[in-house]
């Protein structure tokens, strides 16, 4: 099985951006408020993401990391709704079997914490105490250690945690309740305390994106019967390397999506000039029964029950919107 699974992480571990968008989820899943994440030599040596979630209880704790071990889907059904980030149960699994990787948690309970280790094939399915307080620490070194081939596909110490920051970008972008700290080679790259106000929130995609986004962004607030959009549009007024500030979740998930992606630029059509690219942070909300999320492993892409009404929903608000703040 194990084997089995250094095939099957190609699916989920592409790069140390990849492990931490799975770390993360993990965190945010057991409910944490507060995530440290430490990386080294751009995540290849070293991420270590320690948060104040629900923990792991010592007997669950080898189980997490095998394959198809996951706690969120208990009836079928449930594969209907998703609500939880991670479904699968093989990140972990996967992440273990190309790297070594130590998993550290406390939970309610118990009076001190727990650590399995696993590296590659091998796996220390007994744990050993280990203080922590309640919640979880991966400790995931080497990353493809044991798949050279791998390795080689792997960029620039700058690139990959460039990849790594977009990810924690991301998550922080629609987890406005948890606080983020990101620490690179021993420096403080961000520090995010949790965001409640909108003002607050303001600030917050302010300091990760670009200050000059929120200085001329609109507000977007629209509620029909089956669907909500929030968020802000900026006027396409920003330079080149700002191109690429288009964040847009749905139900907290972000997504890259043709359809929403097609809509955007219809509702922007009026306002592009000197071809310059929307700018957006934008939350779509709608029962999750309508959307499929299970389209690819990695989760950018989600298919619409009913896509024309989800499209005419972001065109017509978003051209609305747009039309009153013209140039
Ligand atoms: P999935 O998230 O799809 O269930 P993973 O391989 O990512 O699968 O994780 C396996 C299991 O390990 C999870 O279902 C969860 O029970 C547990 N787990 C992993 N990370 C954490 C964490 N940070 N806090 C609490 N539990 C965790
Ligand atoms: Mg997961």
């Amino acid at each position: 099985p194990r084997l089995a699974n250094q095939i099957a992480a190609g699916e989920v571990v592409e790069r140390p951006a990849s492990v931490v968008k799975e770390l993360l989820e993990n965190s945010i899943d057991a409910g944490a408020n507060r995530i440290d994440i430490e990386v080294e030599n751009g995540g290849v040596r070293l991420i270590r993401i320690r948060d104040n979630g629900s923990g792991i209880p010592k007997d669950d704790l080898a189980l997490a990391l095998s394959r198809h071990a996951t706690s969120k889907i208990s009836a079928l059904e449930d594969l209907e709704a998703v609500g939880s980030l991670g479904f699968r149960g093989e990140a972990l699994a996967s992440i273990s079997s190309v790297s070594r990787l130590t998993l550290t948690a406390n939970s309610e309970g118990q009076d001190t914490g727990w650590k399995v280790f696993a590296e590659g094939r091998d796996m220390e399915t007994i744990s050993s105490p280990a203080p922590h307080p309640i919640g979880t620490t991966v400790e995931m070194r080497d990353l493809f250690f044991n798949t050279p081939a791998r390795r080689k596909f792997l960029r620039t110490e700058k690139t990959e945690f460039g990849h790594l920051e977009e990810v924690v970008k991301r998550l922080a972008l629609s987890h406005y309740d948890v606080g983020f700290t990101l620490r690179h080679n021993q420096r403080t790259i961000h520090q995010l305390r949790p965001a409640k106000t909108r003002v607050e929130m303001e600030r917050r995609i302010a300091t990760l994106l670009s200050p000059q986004l929120m200085d001329n962004a609109v507000v977007i607030d629209m509620e029909s019967p089956d669907l909500r959009l929030w968020g802000w549009v900026g006027l396409p007024t920003f330079s080149r390397a700002q191109a690429d500030l288009q964040y847009f979740y749905v139900n907290g998930r972000a997504v890259k999506d043709r359809l929403i992606a097609h809509a955007i630029r219809q509702a922007y059509r009026d306002v592009l000039y000197g071809g310059r690219h929307p700018v957006f942070v934008l939350y779509l909300e709608l029962d999750p029964a309508q959307v499929d999320v299970n389209v690819h492993p990695t989760k950018h892409e989600i298919r619409f029950r009913d896509g024309r009404s989800v499209h005419n929903f972001l065109f017509s608000t978003l051209n609305k919107a747009l039309a009153s703040v013209r140039p």
